[in-house]
């Protein structure tokens, strides 16, 4: 496949039905969401040249498939499952910011992505795909943070970060840096999966100019450890960024022990440490990529005893309505009530995650 830049790839999205290749074969499945009226659709199908190229065109269970392409199983909807389930509306602190933990908080910077993820959480959020902050409200939440300073972190996430241009971006490092020299960066991107050739030198060098600042990327499966995807990891960190790797459970994705070991060591080969491995969110419209939890309990624990410590993420749950993150090594898998799990959070107030 040509390498193009990486907004070539960006306006060369695949968007609708008619962008597909001629011998890509929809599943029904596949092929419902397409027919189904434009406005149920909540997250449309948006997905680079690049991601798509790893995609079977014959196999609607390929793991990179399953990630991007859109079925007519988002339209089903549970009852516990909702738009917002870690209640962000709730926790906003002014433009785009959410703050949950008194010490860190996050800023959505944009709602626009490279590619859609079909299982995203924010996909009420995220689906819009049409706005960024305002230099004015980047100044207004750098004032705010100026004003807290019990925060240490600060996220940059979206939608995407890293959709932005380098002069966007520039921008709100800079006015976030002007006033908070020490504040610890993290930028979230999936860019390094799905749009590798965003990681140019240039960027690379914006981001070191900005230390402390850490990136966080997104991989979910081996198949998106890729020539292009390994030497964008690999350029952020030869430029003395540390990066992350979150990965999202995704049942018939990525839900088996040899799946997950694998995709660890890799990253940890590519010097990328696994920091957590999220549970599925209760946001509508995901739940046929849910595993359940007691899955995913014993599936951790296999791990832990086959990978070492470097290669070994941290498994947890946003907690529905808002509790925060936790981790579920500590879940009491014996506290179910109807059909619910009852958790309790670090400020000991209690949560429910169906048991399904
Ligand atoms: C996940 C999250 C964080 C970061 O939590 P860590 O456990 O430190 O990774 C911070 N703020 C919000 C709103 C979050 O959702
Ligand atoms: S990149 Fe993140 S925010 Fe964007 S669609 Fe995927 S999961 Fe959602």
């Amino acid at each position: 496949m040509k390498d193009y830049s990486w907004r070539d790839q960006l306006s060369r999205r695949l968007t609708s039905a008619a962008d597909l290749p001629p011998g890509f074969r929809l599943s029904a499945n596949e092929r419902r969401f397409f027919e189904t009226d434009q406005k149920l659709r909540v997250l449309p199908f948006n997905v680079t040249p690049y991601y798509f190229s790893l995609a079977d065109p014959r196999d609607p269970r390929c793991p990179v498939r399953r990630q991007v392409m859109p079925t007519d199983l988002e339209f089903l909807h549970k009852p516990y499952e909702s738009d917002d389930p870690l209640c962000e509306a709730g926790y906003t602190v002014g433009p785009g910011m959410v703050r949950r933990y008194r010490d860190r908080c996050a800023l959505k910077v944009t709602d626009r992505c490279a590619a859609h993820c079909r299982f995203c959480f924010r996909r009420y959020f995220t689906g819009a795909a049409k706005s960024m902050l305002t230099t004015g409200q980047v100044k207004r939440a750098a004032l705010y943070l100026a004003k807290h300073p019990e925060i240490s972190e600060l996220l940059l996430t979206g939608g995407d970060p890293l959709v932005l241009g380098d002069g966007m971006l520039k921008m709100i490092l800079g006015v976030i840096r002007g006033k908070n020299p020490g504040l610890v960066l993290r930028i979230c991107t999936r860019t390094p999966a799905v749009l590798p050739q965003r990681i140019t030198p240039e960027l690379c060098a914006l981001l070191a100019g900005n230390t402390p600042l850490w990136v966080i990327t997104h991989f979910n499966h081996p198949k998106e450890i890729t020539p292009e995807s390994s030497a964008a990891l690999e350029r952020l960190v030869d430029t003395g960024i540390p990066v992350l790797n979150q990965t999202v459970l995704l049942k018939g994705v990525n839900d088996s022990e040899q799946t997950l070991a694998r995709l660890f060591r890799a990253m940890a080969a590519l010097r990328v440490k696994p920091y957590y491995l999220f549970q599925g969110d209760l946001v509508k419209g995901t739940s046929h990529f849910r595993t359940n939890l007691a899955r995913g309990i014993g599936l951790m624990r296999r791990l832990s005893r086959r990978v070492s410590g470097i290669c070994l993420p941290r498994y947890a749950v946003d907690l529905p309505g808002g509790g925060g993150k936790m981790l579920l090594e500590r879940l009491d898998v014996k506290r179910v009530e109807r059909g619910f799990y009852i958790i309790d959070n670090y400020a000991k107030k209690l949560y429910k995650y169906p048991k399904e």
